[in-house]
């Protein structure tokens, strides 16, 4: 393979210094071993086998069985399959009191976002039953170690923003529910879930999102599906996992922890999920690097590497500023939520932080991913642009980054909501209280966010994150990490252009 990816056969971990140090000072003491071999594993098999769903043998619908009888189920390439269990074991150290930052070190080697999404809305269902829902203790164990997978199905035709416009109806039937009138448009694990979690609600709920309760979803019940598929998506990018069309009419599904309290469940589970979004971003912009790293080494114009000309360091620098930037900004929300994930409703300031810097990883890193996956591209000139090689695919899959788990624009939204409500920005500026210049800039972008209210929100997230990205990196001590904190700084946050500077090969 290494015809389609530069980076094909090589360890994935041992490429990236950058990474190794960033996880050193946010998450010290993961496993070295376990890490490497992972890293193998993606630049060995995940590489080629997704490649291969990609472009030869995505997910297809199988809905009848020979005998006629519907069965709505995905049919995945064997491969695919068996790649998926070698991949189960990463969602289960947060479960194991081994904490997250693991899992998200792992998710961030793996940047597929079709694998990591199946495997991430699976451990989501066993994510809401472990917390919430310890009555089913026995398929949380089928998730995370059997055969299971799982599914996190929120938006509807009419919306996926605005979750408080969902209609589906949940009327009870003794200790469970039947849905009703569910048109979940975009669900991801599709035909392949056997348990998804739901947002319904009750009859005789509130309207808007506080009436919204939370509810698995068994694939079948009694032997008979319990909802049906109609259709997969056709979809750009992401393609290892099925994304369809579910109708939820009659199906029965069991109410999971308080019915009152299920949209706290809900966003809970989207911070989880905006988290891997946030890792997996960067590990895309990171694969797309690492090609283009290789590349500049190889290929030759006016008489001199690519790797020699002024303009294409300048470039080089840019991506790994991106690059790094993000991945700090992301490790370091991932060790906010590391301290607060076992908080339940009502929350305390922990978990305000932990959100609210969830938000600021997920907005500013799928921008980061889209900018470095597009100049990756343009390194490559023509070969770039052709589906034939890795290089385009790093840019279709980053640009679903932005989209789901909610757009920039309701990042940007649930970011004040975070700042207004919960005061969110309080402890966020007491963190950031080692480093004058992150804090002065934060302190500017909540200053105008307070005279120009949501106007001025997507601007004040990007200005956040990056007064977060620079705080983070500083806290990097080894070299060059001061430097490039100071570089981060001087080109996203004062908007002046880079100096000249060696730093742009994260190899030298
Ligand atoms: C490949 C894929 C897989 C998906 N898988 C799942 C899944 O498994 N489960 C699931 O529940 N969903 C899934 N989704 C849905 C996804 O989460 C939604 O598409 C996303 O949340 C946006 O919702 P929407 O498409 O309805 O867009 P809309 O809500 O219609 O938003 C359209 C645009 O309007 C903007 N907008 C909306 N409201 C406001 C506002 N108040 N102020 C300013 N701007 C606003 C948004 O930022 C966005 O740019 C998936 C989507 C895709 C593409």
């Amino acid at each position: 393979m290494k015809e389609v990816f530069y980076s094909q056969g090589e360890n994935h971990y041992h490429l990236d210094p950058d990474l190794k140090a960033i996880l050193r000072t946010f998450a010290p003491g993961l496993p070295e071993e376990e890490l490497s071999a992972f890293g193998k594993l993606v630049g060995e098999e995940v590489l080629e086998v997704a490649y291969h769903v990609d472009q030869e043998a995505p997910p297809r619908l199988k809905m009848h069985d020979l005998d006629g009888n519907r069965i709505d189920r995905a049919l995945l390439s064997p491969a695919q399959k068996a790649l998926l269990e070698k991949l189960r074991p990463m969602v289960r150290p947060p479960y194991e009191g081994r904490g997250w930052p693991l899992h998200y070190a792992l998710g961030y080697l793996l940047a597929d976002g079709g694998l990591y999404c199946i495997l991430t809305i699976t451990h989501q269902v066993a994510y809401a039953l472990h917390k919430y829902a310890p009555e089913w203790e026995g398929v949380k164990r089928e998730l995370l170690y059997g055969q299971a997978f799982g599914a996190t199905w929120m938006t509807e035709i009419q919306g996926g923003s605005d979750l408080g416009a969902n209609r589906t109806l949940a009327r009870r039937e003794g200790e469970a529910f039947r849905l009703f009138g569910g048109d979940k448009y975009f669900a991801s694990g599709a035909g392949l879930a056997d348990w998804a979690i739901v947002t319904a609600r009750p009859e005789g709920a509130p309207p808007g999102p506080k009436g919204l309760a939370l509810f698995l979803l068994p694939r079948e019940v009694e032997g008979r599906l319990n909802f049906r598929v109609r259709r997969f998506k056709e979809k750009l990018a992401t393609r290892a996992v099925p994304s369809g069309e579910v109708e939820l009419e009659g199906s029965l599904a069991y109410p999971i922890g308080r019915l009152e309290e299920g949209i706290y469940y809900t966003l809970e589970n989207l911070t989880v999920s905006r988290l891997a979004n946030a890792v997996a971003a960067m590990g895309l912009a990171k694969k797309a690097h690492l090609e283009v790293l290789f590349r500049v080494r190889r290929r030759t114009a006016f008489g001199k590497k690519l790797m020699e000309h002024d303009l294409v360091q300048h470039d080089l620098l840019e991506m790994r500023l991106r690059q790094v930037g993000g991945t700090a900004l992301a490790f370091l929300a991932v060790q906010a939520f590391d301290r607060a994930w076992e908080e339940r409703p009502p929350y305390t300031e922990r978990y305000h932080l932990a959100r609210l810097l969830s938000h600021l990883a997920k907005g500013r890193t799928a921008e980061h991913a889209a900018a470095v996956t597009q100049g990756a591209m343009e390194l490559f000139g023509g070969l770039g642009f052709l589906e034939e090689y890795g290089v385009a695919r790093w840019h279709r899959e980053a640009l679903i980054t932005p989209i789901w788990e909610g757009p920039a624009n309701i990042q940007a939204l649930d970011m004040l909501e975070a700042i207004h409500k919960k005061r969110a920005h309080e402890p966020f500026l007491e963190l950031l209280m080692a480093h004058p210049e992150a804090r002065a800039q934060a302190e500017g972008a909540l200053r105008r966010l307070a005279e120009e209210g949501p106007w001025y929100a997507k601007e004040a997230l990007r200005r956040l994150a990056d007064a977060a990205a620079l705080y983070a990196l500083a806290r990097v001590e080894a070299e060059p990490f001061p430097t490039l904190a100071r570089l981060y700084a001087r080109r996203f946050l004062e908007g002046e252009a880079l100096p000249p500077s060696r730093l742009h090969d994260p190899w030298a």
